[in-house]
């Protein structure tokens, strides 16, 4: 059984982020909180981001970080979204190919397996 990495962050398919909309300022956000981070209303409707945006900013891991189970290097960076808001996110490989605003499409990907077996996935954008 394939299992995320973080519950609540994303669904796998279809492959989306699990973001929310202010009702007080019309703001989306990501992660879902339970109050807008620009405003602070708690009226924040939860929402499907779009699977598409544009890359904004970028670099490479080369280094696992604490926990990290997955290969590296791996790609990192911001990806704006259609809603006006930027994700920080993984990316896929190779990223010496990345220019400003090159369009990206999210999809979920296997970041290592558990001890039985499973694959555990995340979600990353590529071009
Ligand atoms: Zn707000």
């Amino acid at each position: 059984m394939t299992v995320s990495v973080h519950e609540g962050l994303f669904t796998i398919d279809p492959p989306a982020l699990l973001g929310a909309r202010c009702d007080g300022c019309g703001h989306h956000h990501f992660p879902r909180l339970a109050q807008c981070p620009y405003c602070g209303v708690e009226q924040v409707r939860p929402v499907t981001l779009s699977d598409r945006g544009t890359l904004w900013g970028w670099t490479e891991v080369t280094v696992a970080p604490p926990g990290y189970r997955g290969e590296v290097p791996f790609g990192f960076g911001v990806v704006e979204l259609p809603e006006g808001l930027r994700v920080i996110t993984r990316l896929a490989e190779p990223t010496a190919a990345y220019t400003f605003g090159l369009p990206m499409r999210l999809r979920i990907v296997e970041l290592h397996t558990t001890e039985d077996g499973n694959p555990v996935v995340t979600w990353e954008f590529a071009p």
